[in-house]
């Protein structure tokens, strides 16, 4: 689950860049407009924290232009304590969600979580898949009603793959999701991670598609 931050604050960038990791996201921390424009151009983000007032160009107009270009990303806006103006322009121009600052870690990561949730077309907090339900908010899994411990990164990938069940996913689409740019990637990390999951969940929760990539196939009714 990995997401843009754009905050020119080096404090406010650096706490929302740790909160968010601890709270089992990837961010990547940019500190301008232009540069945040670069990164959504290369990068397949679950969704974006997006500040208003930026250097080089304001989140406002970041926002209009992806709107523009035809983007769902889910947006969540920060904005200064009694600007009206911001919230009603961010909300107005594409924006899902907004908070004020100063505002608790906790529910910024919730209400992200609420977003990622609603832009997979569902609004159910737990993600349930073939006997295994995974719980964002508390960072749990089951699997046939026992808990299952997995790292953190595993319980990522599962979750990615809980969220695009019987799509194929690449294994550059999973780096992306899992990786921000100042973790170390090994060459094969995905499938020790996907030889992990097969252990605790069988053998056919991930799918290999040979020369394509990973597949969680659909449940069938
Ligand atoms: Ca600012």
């Amino acid at each position: 689950m990995r997401l843009l931050v754009v905050e020119d604050d080096q404090l406010l960038g650096d706490a929302l860049q740790v909160g968010l990791r601890q709270a089992g996201f990837v961010a990547d921390w940019i500190t301008d407009g232009i540069s945040a424009e670069h990164a959504l151009a290369t990068t397949d983000y679950v969704a974006m924290v997006l500040d208003i007032g930026l250097p080089r160009r304001s989140g406002l107009d970041v926002l209009r232009r992806l709107r523009a270009g035809g983007s769902k990303l889910p947006v969540l806006i920060l904005t200064a304590r009694d600007t009206l103006d911001d919230r009603i322009g961010g909300l107005d121009s594409g924006a899902d969600d907004y908070l004020v600052k100063p505002f608790e870690m906790a529910e910024l990561a919730a209400r992200l979580r609420a977003l990622v949730r609603r832009s997979g077309g569902t609004s159910q907090p737990c993600l349930v898949h073939r006997g295994i339900e995974l719980d964002p908010a508390a960072h749990r899994v089951s699997f046939r009603g026992r808990p299952v411990e997995l790292s953190a990164k595993e319980f990522s990938l599962l979750q990615v793959f809980m969220q695009n069940s019987g799509r194929v996913l690449s294994r550059h689409q999973l780096e992306e999701q899992l990786y921000g740019w100042d973790d170390e990637t090994g060459s094969n990390t995905i499938e020790v991670y996907i030889h992990h999951l097969r252990r605790k969940f069988g053998r056919d929760v991930v799918r290999t598609v040979r020369g394509v990539g990973y597949l969680m196939p659909r449940e069938t009714a």
